[in-house]
């Protein structure tokens, strides 16, 4: 069972939130403020946080910064409430390390779609370790190595996890919509164009070299990988 902290002062908005985790099925932790939302991930290892922005003791950018510091706690992820006109908050948690964010007011339904996206991201994460070998292409996912030839390819972080994604689809299609989402993220997909995708493709194909071309242009929909 996941299991959830969330760190809101407002009550109401708390007891809303766990409730509805609860019936989805999580384990979930309540705190108030600041500096008991951080001894709480110390101590019981969530995996993930929802964690609000104004908090009394601590606010949720330092709290932020502060779990993503301690290698205990720097791997759980974390979803940051911020109001709805709070451009400069998101950017700056985004930057920090918290994996999305949800802007208040917020429904059930989108929190929930988010938690979801998210500990799904994040347990993808975790358990790639494999190395995947094709023709001249090997990706060493564990060490974030891509070698062509046996010779290492500078990789962007970006580039790493588009080429790890398409690879991950075995030769289906994925949409640049799908690639949006896993590679930046459900905040991202509803702010930045599939041009990024293409951008970045671009960038990845020339420096794959010979294997470039294995990376397709479905026409109009997204990308395939050719294995
Ligand atoms: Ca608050």
């Amino acid at each position: 069972m996941k299991k959830i902290l969330i760190i809101e002062d407002e009550k109401d908005i708390a007891r809303m939130i766990d409730y509805n985790l609860k019936k989805e099925g999580y384990s979930t932790v309540l705190t108030h403020d600041g500096p008991a939302g951080v001894a709480a991930a110390a101590r019981e290892r969530p995996d993930l946080v929802i964690l609000d922005l104004m908090l009394p003791g601590l606010d949720g950018l330092e709290v932020c910064r502060r779990l993503k510091k301690d290698d205990k706690t720097s791997g759980i992820a974390i979803i940051m409430l911020t109001a709805k006109s709070g451009e400069t908050d998101r950017v700056v948690g985004l930057e920090m390390g918290a994996d999305d964010y949800v802007a208040k007011p917020f429904s059930v339904r989108e929190l929930l779609a988010r938690v979801k996206a998210v500990l799904r991201r994040v347990s993808d994460k975790n358990e790639e370790r494999e190395i995947y070998r094709s023709g001249d292409l090997l990706i060493d996912s564990s060490k974030v190595l891509v070698l062509v030839k046996n010779r290492p390819i500078e990789l962007t972080a970006k580039e790493f996890e588009l080429l790890r994604a398409l690879v991950k689809a075995k030769g289906r299609v994925v949409s640049r919509e799908g690639l949006l989402d896993l590679v930046w993220g459900i905040d991202a997909a509803l702010e930045l164009q599939t041009r990024t995708v293409d951008v970045h493709i671009m960038t990845l194909r020339k420096k794959l070299k010979s294997e470039g071309g294995r990376i397709v242009t479905v026409k109009n929909y997204g990308y395939r990988f050719e294995t």
